[in-house]
């Protein structure tokens, strides 16, 4: 069992307050931070921290002792690499529009940059390794997204709403297939309008959208959205793909799990996010950072239709577990009411990241070595260690996050 300590990464639309705050750092802080890194990924990996001050990073552990840091089967399994990575993800402003490739798409995208001698690092990379990336993000403020092809029927019903007649022409792709055929067509028109065209077109859909959201129309939360992204990338092709997706809000315990090809953007809030161990992003929009749109088009998933919103399953007192069809990792949350302080044990013989966002917990392996995890604070389980136990500081409430690779996370 030891501390970590993580990177915190600094784009533009990040927080200058949550993950300060969850850290227990000044607030502001200087610049916006993003996203927290908990986990082995060769970009930023997480560090442990050792008593007599001396730092040696996840990753360096993990490839020094594979089967005896992830067990002898995860480490078969996974190559001898941690398989999932863990963010904390605070979003002041939308994200990009964005989505992921299948495994196989990103082995046959790495390989393909790699041939073309495209550098890893290089702004225009679209595959910085070779693993798809499933990911599940768990709401810890009240959170806000895109996600997914809303049923053609709904966007149709949307479109006819709004008073734009320059809109009309585009609606008609849909409703004469209104399936996923027709999101592919008018998905694929939009995203590659040339410039002039949207920002003619632009415009018009703004005003209808100030209109509709005026009038309180039934597509409220749907246009103030246009308006928001509207606002902050004007003439982006983006505004109007994200007409087609499925706007969420969630509540603080509330997730959606994005499997590949699923298009997205997160627009604000505060999420615990799990992925595979990748970075692989193809983006449509809404950013400033690399485009490409023909490599999104060729990964997209068009099918429409609800994204669930998962809460979990409570397989036993204080312990919720969010199961999706992603072998590299399983979420789990352990929570203690104020005034309750049972003890919870975490499994042994698997790798472990626990990372406390509410009160403070005490860790001890076996009756042994014990820990204080403060708020904000994280620690690596090593498969090798003896069954930990979780216990809350003075009856106050309190609450972790466990991530560890597919499977059973819990003793029962
Ligand atoms: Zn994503």
């Amino acid at each position: 069992m030891e501390l970590l300590e993580n990177a915190v990464r600094p784009y533009a639309w990040g927080s200058r307050t949550a993950i300060a705050a969850l850290l227990g750092r000044p607030v502001p802080a200087p610049h916006p931070e993003a996203e927290l890194w908990l986990g082995a990924h060769p970009a930023d990996p997480s560090r442990l921290v050792r008593p007599d001050g001396t730092e040696l990073s996840l990753l360096d552990l993990v490839e020094a002792d594979p089967a005896g840091q992830l067990g002898v089967a995860c480490a078969q399994r996974w190559a001898g690499r941690l398989p999932f990575l863990l963010k904390v993800l605070a979003a002041d402003e939308p994200l990009s529009l964005q989505a992921h490739p299948s495994a196989e798409q990103a082995r046959q995208g790495f390989a393909a940059e790699e041939a073309a001698g495209i550098p890893l690092d290089a702004k225009n990379r679209n595959y910085r390794d070779p693993n798809h990336k499933p990911e599940l993000v768990c709401a810890l403020t009240e959170f806000h997204a895109l996600a997914g092809f809303r049923d053609p029927h709904r966007t149709i019903e949307l479109l006819r709403c709004l008073d734009a007649p320059e809109l009309a022409g585009y609606a008609e792709l849909l409703v004469a297939q209104p399936d996923s055929a027709g999101l592919r067509a008018l998905f694929t028109t939009w995203i590659t309008l040339p410039q002039l065209t949207l920002d003619a077109l632009l415009p018009s859909l703004l005003d209808a959208c100030v209109l509709h959201v005026k009038e309180h129309g039934p597509f409220e939360v749907e246009c103030k959205t246009v308006l928001e992204l509207g606002e902050a990338y004007p003439g982006d092709a983006g505004v109007l793909a994200a007409l087609l997706l499925n706007r969420f809000v969630l509540q603080p315990g509330e997730a959606i799990y994005l499997p590949a090809g699923n298009l997205h953007a997160y627009l604000s809030g505060t999420a615990v996010e799990i992925m595979a161990n990748s970075d692989n992003v193809l983006r449509g929009g809404l950013t400033p950072k690399h485009v490409d749109v023909p490599e999104l088009l060729r990964v997209l998933d068009f099918s429409a239709g609800d994204v669930p919103v998962l809460r979990g399953e409570r397989h036993r007192e204080h312990v919720t577990t969010y199961h999706t069809p992603a072998e590299e990792f399983l979420l789990s949350t352990v929570a203690w009411p104020a005034g309750d302080s049972a003890p919870v044990e975490l499994a042994e013989g698997r790798p472990q990241i626990v990372l406390c966002t509410d009160g403070a917990v005490h860790v001890s392996l076996a009756g042994q070595a014990q820990t204080r995890l403060g708020r904000g604070g994280s620690l690596w389980l090593p498969a090798s260690d003896p069954v930990a136990t979780l216990r809350p500081e003075d009856g106050e409430s309190a609450q972790v996050f466990v991530a560890t690779p597919g499977g059973t996370p819990f003793n029962t």
